[in-house]
């Protein structure tokens, strides 16, 4: 009784007293011909009784909720609703924003949240004198977070006296500066070139050995490349299998003159100041830098994300949620914390942050990017060495 959702005599619609039995903590697929009455038992029949159940439970009056047609239904709990006319494709959308649940649970832990004392690391109870003209602070799903995090104002530690900001609803948004991993901008994850997709380590540069580089930009690359070979001292093997570069040439090629991966090859050095003198962007920077551009752009975005890989922000750990913010509030507990920011309201979260280590790719051993500098350097070298 308890593990199930008891339906007797649904006859909303076409459903003709319809009895069935719905397991909890499963995912439950409805599938049927078109008409068949789908959303009618979903939306109409289950939801709607769960929210007048939910409201009565609360001791609303729900006289002007009709009841749905129906014997009965027990074993419900409070439910909500996610259509499917969605047409936010934003990954800044999840089901707590959809929802406005979000919402919610970010104004109880503004007000009620416990954090430690960034100066003494002691206990501080919740600030409850929130002014009452605080914003309403809705989460709107999708853009970016614009605004830049103002200093607010602060309360002082009960145990240190060191002024501490006082919590506000931004501080437990993903979306919003005050609360998003700066690393992710709030995403939980963060892209980077997939190296194996991104070039063909067999082939030379000239021979396009850089896929995704049209050939009059492999010519045009190539002959950049080489200039900035000049500018440093070295000379640019473009018609060398890629795989045996050398690792100041790998990383000229994959991520550029203005790359640290590159100038710790030339510390000193200043990087040529003209593309024709050798400006060279480097293919990852470049993807990476393009797909920023054009987030917006979901067709630009598709046909540059088989280039990349997804992987859990380094910093937040996919919970997106800027550190301080994700390390203080809890309700009514000091040293737990939330249940993280996206994880609590995202289905997608959840399945980012689950277990302690990120998602490997199987095709991409060894993703570049700015985070993991120490990993691309290795392999280059090894490459180079083989
Ligand atoms: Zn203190
Ligand atoms: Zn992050």
């Amino acid at each position: 009784m308890n593990d199930s959702i008891l339906v007797k005599g649904a006859r909303l619609h076409n459903l003709k007293n319809v009895t069935l039995a719905v397991p909890k903590n499963k995912l439950v697929v409805l599938t049927g011909l078109s008409g068949s009455g789908k959303s009618t038992l979903a939306l109409d029949t289950l939801h709607k009784e769960g929210q007048r159940q939910y409201l009565e439970s609360l001791g609303m009056v729900t006289g002007f909720l009709s009841r749905p047609e129906v014997d009965s239904i027990t074993g419900l709990s409070p439910s909500i609703s996610v259509d499917q006319h969605l047409t936010n494709r934003s990954p800044r959308s999840t089901v707590g924003t959809v929802t406005e649940v979000f919402t919610y649970l970010r104004v109880l832990w503004a007000r009620i949240g416990h954090r430690p004392c960034p100066a003494c690391g002691r206990n501080t109870p919740p600030a409850y004198h929130v002014s009452g003209d605080e914003v309403w602070d809705d989460e709107s799903a999708g853009g970016e977070p614009d605004e830049t995090p103002r200093a607010g104002p602060t309360v002082p530690c009960p145990h240190c006296g060191t002024p501490i900001p006082e919590m506000g609803m931004a501080h437990f948004s993903f979306n919003k500066p005050a609360g998003a991993c700066p690393t992710c901008t709030g995403l939980g994850t963060v892209h980077q070139a997939d190296l194996r997709r991104l070039i063909d380590h067999e082939r030379s540069v000239a021979a396009g050995a850089v896929h995704g580089w049209h050939p009059s930009v492999v010519e045009r690359n190539t002959a950049i490349l080489q200039a900035a070979g000049r500018h440093y001292g070295f000379a640019f093997e473009a018609d060398q299998p890629v795989k045996t570069l050398g690792a100041a040439q790998y990383d000229l090629l994959l991520h550029g003159v203005d790359s640290p991966e590159f100038r710790r090859h030339f510390p000193g050095a200043a990087p040529p100041t003209t593309v024709a003198h050798g400006r060279f962007e480097g293919a990852v920077t470049n993807l990476l830098r393009r797909y920023a551009d054009r987030i917006e752009d979901a067709g630009y975005r598709e046909k540059i994300e088989r280039f990349l890989v997804n992987e859990t922000c380094p910093d937040c750990q996919a919970r997106a949620c800027a550190p301080r913010a994700g390390a203080s509030p809890s309700p009514g507990s000091a040293s737990s914390r939330p249940r993280a920011c996206r994880s609590a309201s995202s289905p997608h979260g959840s399945t980012r942050c689950r277990g302690a280590s990120p998602p490997k790719s199987g095709s991409s051993p060894t993703p570049s990017s700015p985070t993991c500098t120490n990993a691309c350097a290795g392999w280059s070298t090894s490459v180079s060495g083989t």
